[in-house]
């Protein structure tokens, strides 16, 4: 692998124009990162969701937008786990800003069901006890993550949907909000885009260019060791039936093992469950000792790829080596290590 010479070259570079690499936020940059060989004093991997992200869509200012909220969501999560934090914590946090950044298919900025209305998932996993919880079809809890992790350290359930989990939500006193909190206009004009395309021949969810998986998610490690994983997301737009995707099913979006590594997706839910996504990668490096990166690039360029669904994950293992790989066009992701840390959105030119 020539990632090495690759990486010092970039340091040289940087240090030539004046640049930390903490400030090497190339919008371009993807995936391989070289393996790290003793644990890292912690790790922490982020994703605002894949799907048809071009360039020649972005205007410089939503870019620089998009940049900065991912650089703030690291800031957060990177903050807790530097002073000693937990994964939970570091997990919850940095989701609950992506959930309130307009910005991402998940919280505020959430798509909207073919009848008109926000339906949010979410999940949460702890790799030490592998306790989980999540949340599904909720319409008035302003911040699902922390209803997932609410139903797993407070119930003796894992999965509790609709008006159940609003109730729940409600008794654990987290805030409940109208449902017109979720609307924005921009999401508002993507379902009468999508409803549009609908009665062309070729009107498939996943085949309209306006289609983007805009769900968040966030793995990190703790300096004791501990990984935990979760997931955010308003599903997709133009959904019906109180349908949801694989966010809030343990082992399709989300899953996390001290022993093997944490994954949190994105991208066409149907194909994720039925691939059970996250868990397959635990399963690779446990049962077949498939080192993360292996796992991560056959799951997402092979299996999934051959099957049709489109998406991506981000994940890391027990020592912090982090992967980031989408078959997409774009996803918007970034990772921070002690001293390290990169932000991207496009696909490797
Ligand atoms: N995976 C999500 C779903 O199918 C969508 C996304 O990733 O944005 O609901």
């Amino acid at each position: 692998m020539t990632i090495r010479p690759f990486i010092i070259l970039s340091l040289i570079l940087l240090a030539a124009c004046g640049q930390t690499p903490q400030q090497a936020d190339a919008a371009e940059t993807a995936g391989e990162k070289a393996p790290v060989a003793e644990r890292a004093g912690y790790a922490i991997v982020i994703h605002g969701g894949a799907g048809t992200i071009l360039k020649e869509n972005m205007t410089p200012e939503r870019e620089q937008a998009y940049m900065d909220a991912l650089n703030a969501a690291l800031d957060i999560g990177e903050g807790i786990l530097k002073k000693g934090g937990s994964s939970m914590d570091a997990v919850e946090q940095t989701v609950i800003y992506l959930e309130n950044s307009p910005l991402f298919n998940a919280g505020k900025g959430s798509v909207f069901t073919h009848e008109g209305k926000n339906e949010l998932d979410a999940s949460f996993m702890d790799g030490a006890t592998r306790n989980a919880g999540a949340v599904g079809g909720v319409t008035v809890v302003k911040n699902p993550i922390q209803a997932a992790r609410a139903v797993m350290e407070q119930s003796v359930h894992v999965l509790l949907t609709g008006k159940g989990a609003e109730q729940f939500a409600e008794e654990q006193g987290l805030e409940i909000v109208g449902p017109e909190y979720f609307y924005t206009e921009d999401r508002w004009q993507s379902l009468q885009r999508a409803k549009a395309a609908e009665e062309q021949p070729t009107g498939a969810l996943s085949s309209n260019p306006d289609h983007k998986f805009g769900t968040v998610g966030c793995v990190a490690l703790d300096k004791a060791g501990n990984i935990a994983a979760g997931t955010s997301t308003g599903g997709m737009t133009n959904k019906r039936y109180n349908r949801f995707g694989d966010v809030p099913v343990i082992g399709a979006g989300t899953y996390a093992n001290n022993a093997t590594c944490g994954v949190s997706c994105t991208g066409h839910g149907e194909y994720f469950i039925r691939y059970a996504v996250a868990y397959d990668i635990s399963a690779l490096m446990e049962y077949k000792g498939l080192s993360l990166e292996e796992a991560t690039r056959h799951v997402i360029h092979e299996k999934l790829l051959e099957a049709g669904g489109s998406g991506g994950l981000i994940a890391l293992d027990k020592l912090g080596n982090v992967s980031l790989e989408f078959n997409s066009p774009g996803m918007y992701r970034g990772y921070a290590r002690p001293g390290e840390r990169e932000v991207g959105i496009y696909g490797e030119k």
